[in-house]
């Protein structure tokens, strides 16, 4: 096979190869080379090598150091400079880039060639001693660091030393001689941490940066982000070698890093930063603090007009925002990187409707554009006008990604982590952030650097994951051994509580009131698109009047769950509640039905109202008992006192509904089975309520839902006493009109499953209940789950957490099953799902395929049900 791929003027090897051979970065070279860009030239080792390193125990395939050295030749000859050259040095660099991009995840070499006689050749060629023995010294300390595995520290004493020396502060005012020394003292550091001599054979340095790429894919950072972004079944990294082109060589020199479009808002403006005299490392490390390029005409106003050209022509190929490196060498501008732009939820919805305006993609593509998670950003809180209004801003940052975070300091990874873990809301404060820290930044609620740009680390990784990040804050003084920051004359330390907003940038003192957030026109643009094309329809799980009103604004088109036991679990009905199920005779648990009725009742109406018309699936009472039992002492005697026996009585009912595996004990339809009076309570709370909306003429359409069916006996028996209920209930309300109740059944159960054919004979409807499905198929308790799972998906035994998103090889056989024999004796069984899957997008694309009526999510997901669900339809 193949293992090495040129691209440069003589020719371009990989254009439309495939991105899992050579990688996002290595794909994009070729194809910026292939329509004309100006990009230096170089080659892919593809991610099949990274593979073949590693089966064979960290060792590179023969023959591929002799296809290297032919791509270096060719190198040569199309710049006319040889390798490790005395007088007109071949220079490259050497980076890693996956499949997948991982941004600063991974190792990055420059400058690699120079020796001792190539940084000779090189100051001869560019007539400048300083840039060259700089490049050098650069190299050493990279090689050191990247390759050699050395501490940076060990580098910068020797590099204070030399400034002392010549009593100076800046890298940059170091003289040549002082860097000629430098580089002479780079190499003892380099020889005494090594035991051995800095590789004066450049090819010496190709080989063992190429392995160095190789092995930063599985390094501990590598490994946590890919765990972090659910990054699975890459086989490796590609290597990229490029040839060098520097930024650092005068005042008409520069780097910088851009997107055609504002990743933040969207906006179709160029959008970015550079440095003048400065390496690429320079801008993404956020130590020096870069200008803005709307300011680059000021500059160097032909360049500023050829990267807007680049824009235009790199989104026409792409017809997607980019984000892109740039190198401007000498006045002479290079392209080093292109790839598909991160973006805030706000900006990939502002961008797709935006290129459906210039013709870039039809609404179909649009829809298919927006990942269906990013919307939760759209649908993040702010804060309250008033109450930012009357907060003190403590300084004000770089807004890196939107957002309001509110939260108490924490000022390591490892500090953050560990108090989140323990329940707190943790604003991770660091001088900069870097991939050690992304455990911590994925544990904080938000993040707040002092220093970096808006393309720095922490900014580009917070907003891949929608999580507030304010950067840059110069202002904000950070001790991270005392655990102290002094911000504009105050100093806050670890019990302290700030307010990001990740919008504006500010920092404010305290925690300030949040809202919720309002939907922009493009939002509903991209909504109808996609409404347009779904053919599932999106329900809500929602058990109260203000939640189900939030979902319909949401989109919902009814509710395919209302938890009924949920609607208990206020203080002045769960003493009911608790009432009900420790009584001990029939009397006394109809006296506490009797006093839950009203409340039930009313919710009832209360939802029927707010969805005017649309379907509303009512479940009977499934508590999973030990959620309600009063286990306190207070508890114990409130009850007590209220269904009048001595506390102590109280307690012994309570160990005797003791269940050792309360989720398979005495729940959903076997409570109605054993006490029907539950059942008859509930059937005439929700056609009390039907009828007292007919009366009002709101249109109420409910619909019964029986929990945890195993075997049609027992929805035979529960949906007859139902339908009695009904009829009761209609007659003494002396109402005649026609409520048209529905009466269906979950399926949670395997054995409903297996035998859906007889179960559909007595319902209308199947719901599907994947949280108890999962729980049951896989045997994993629902409420102990945490205690193995992590260790399961370390593992790579399972992909995903199976109570997030389906499994659609096991359990999802089970659904497709039920949906079948389920159909095979009601052809018009209506199906859904309604567990935790049901606002999973790739949950959703499953339900799509086996042909399920409709999904139901929790409120916030819907928006994201509703275009998971379109995308799953084209
Ligand atoms: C389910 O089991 O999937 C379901 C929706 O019911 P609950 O989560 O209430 O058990
Ligand atoms: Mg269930």
């Amino acid at each position: 096979n193949k293992m090495v791929y040129y691209f440069g003027k003589t020719k371009t090897e990989g254009k439309g190869k495939a991105k899992d051979l050579l990688g996002g970065k290595g794909l994009n070279l070729a194809e910026m080379t292939s329509i004309g860009l100006p990009v230096p030239p170089g080659f892919t080792i593809t991610t099949e090598v990274c593979d073949q390193y590693y089966q064979a125990g960290e060792q590179l395939p023969s023959g591929l150091m002799d296809e290297v050295g032919k791509a270096v030749k060719k190198l040569e000859k199309e710049l006319s400079k040889k390798f490790g050259d005395n007088d007109n040095p071949l220079l490259v660099s050497v980076r890693s880039g996956a499949a997948v991009s991982m941004p600063g995840m991974m190792n990055t070499i420059l400058n690699l060639g120079l020796n001792d006689a190539a940084t000779e050749g090189l100051a001869k060629a560019t007539k400048n001693e300083r840039f060259a023995y700089d490049a050098y010294r650069r190299l050493i300390n990279m090689f050191g660091d990247v390759v050699m595995g050395m501490d940076h520290h060990m580098f910068e004493k020797a590099f204070d030393k030399i400034k002392k020396k010549y009593k100076v502060e800046d890298d940059t005012e170091v003289p040549a001689e002082g860097l000629k020394e430098l580089c002479e003292a780079y190499k003892d550091v380099f020889r005494k941490h090594t035991g051995e001599d800095f590789p004066q054979d450049p090819f010496a340095q190709l080989e063992l940066a190429i392995k160095a790429v190789f092995g930063s894919w599985n390094t501990e950072r590598a490994v946590k982000y890919r765990e972090i972004e659910n990054i699975r079944h890459l086989v490796g990294t590609a290597v990229n070698v490029q040839s060098m082109v520097y930024g650092n060589m005068g005042e008409d020199s520069g780097t910088g890093v851009a997107f055609t479009r504002n990743p933040n808002t969207g906006e179709n403006k160029f959008y970015g930063e550079f440095l003048i005299n400065a390496q690429g490392e320079d801008v993404v490390a956020g130590i020096r603090t870069p200008q803005p390029v709307a300011e680059m005409p000021k500059w160097n106003r032909a360049i500023h007009k050829q990267l807007l050209e680049i824009k235009k022509t790199l989104e026409d190929h792409y017809t997607e925002m980019q984000d892109i490196e740039f190198t401007i060498e000498r006045g002479e501008l290079f392209m080093l990187q292109t790839r598909t732009g991160k973006r805030t939820g706000i900006a990939a919805v502002k961008i797709a409707c935006d290129l459906v305006k210039e013709g870039l993609i039809d609404e179909k593509e649009a829809v298919m554009r927006v990942p269906p998670n990013a919307l939760t950003q759209l649908l993040l809180p702010s804060f309250k006008t008033t109450a930012r209004n009357a907060a003190e801003v403590l300084c004000k940052g770089i807004n890196a990604s939107p957002g309001a975070a509110v939260g108490q300091l924490a000022f390591t990874a490892e500090e953050a982590r560990e108090r989140k873990d323990a329940g707190e809301s943790i604003i991770l404060v660091r001088r900069e952030t870097s991939p050690e820290d992304v455990d911590g930044m994925s544990a904080a609620v938000g993040i707040l650097t002092s220093t970096g740009g808006a393309t720095s680390h922490a900014a580009v990784v917070a907003r891949g994951w929608g999580k507030c990040c304010v950067a840059g804050a110069g202002d904000v003084h950070i001790d991270e051994k005392t655990k102290k920051i002094k911000v504009n004359g105050k100093t806050l330390g670890p019990k302290d509580t700030i307010s990001l907003d990740g919008t504006t940038g500010e920092v404010m003192l305290g925690s300030v009131e949040t809202q919720e957030p309002k939907l922009s026109g493009d939002f509903a643009k991209l909504m109808k698109w996609a409404d347009q094309y779904r053919t599932l329809a999106v329900r809500t799980n929602a058990d109260s009047p203000a939640d189900s009103k939030r979902a319909r604004d949401f989109g919902a088109e009814g509710i395919g769950l209302c938890r009924t036991e949920h609607m208990f679990f206020e203080p002045e009905r769960i003493i009911h509640m608790r009432s009900m199920i420790l009584a001990t005779d029939e009397d006394a648990r109809r006296g506490a039905l009797a006093k839950l009725l009203p409340f039930q009742r009313k919710d009832f109406e209360g939802i029927f109202k707010a969805m005017n018309g649309l379907h509303v699936t009512v479940r009977l009472l499934d508590p999973p008992l030990h959620e309600f039992l009063p286990h306190d002492n207070a508890a114990q005697k409130e009850v007590a006192g209220e269904i009048g026996v001595k506390p102590g009585e109280v307690k012994k009912r309570t160990a005797a509904l003791h269940e050792a595996n309360p989720m398979l004990g005495h729940r959903g339809c076997r409570l109605s089975i054993t006490y029907p009076e539950i059942l008859e309570m509930q059937v005439r709370a929700i056609t009390e309520a039907a009828i007292n909306c007919a009366k009002k003429k709101i249109k109420a359409h409910p619909e019964i839902m029986i929990p945890l069916v195993g075997t049609f006996q027992e929805l035979a028996l529960l949906r007859k006493k139902a339908e009695e209920t009904i009829a009761a209930t209609k007659a003494a309300k002396k109402f005649d009109g026609d409520l048209d109740i529905a009466i269906g059944t979950m399926i949670e159960i395997p054995r409903a499953c297996l035998t859906a054919d007889e179960v559909a004979e007595h319902a209308d409807f199947f719901s599907f209940g994947t949280n108890d499905l999962t729980q049951m198929t896989f045997g994993y308790s629902r409420d102990d789950v945490g205690g193995f799972l992590p260790d399961y998906i370390n593992e790579e035994i399972l992909d995903n957490d199976p109570f997030q998103s389906l499994d659609q090889t096991g359990v999802g056989q089970l659904v497709e099953m039920g949906v079948e024999k389920g159909r095979s004796t009601k052809k018009s069984l209506k199906v859904g799902i309604c567990g935790e899957h049901g606002g999973d997008p790739s949950s959703i694309d499953f339900c799509h395929r086996v042909g399920l009526n409709y999904v139901s999510c929790s409120p916030f997901r819907v928006p994201i049900a509703r275009l998971a669900a379109a995308q799953a339809a084209i």
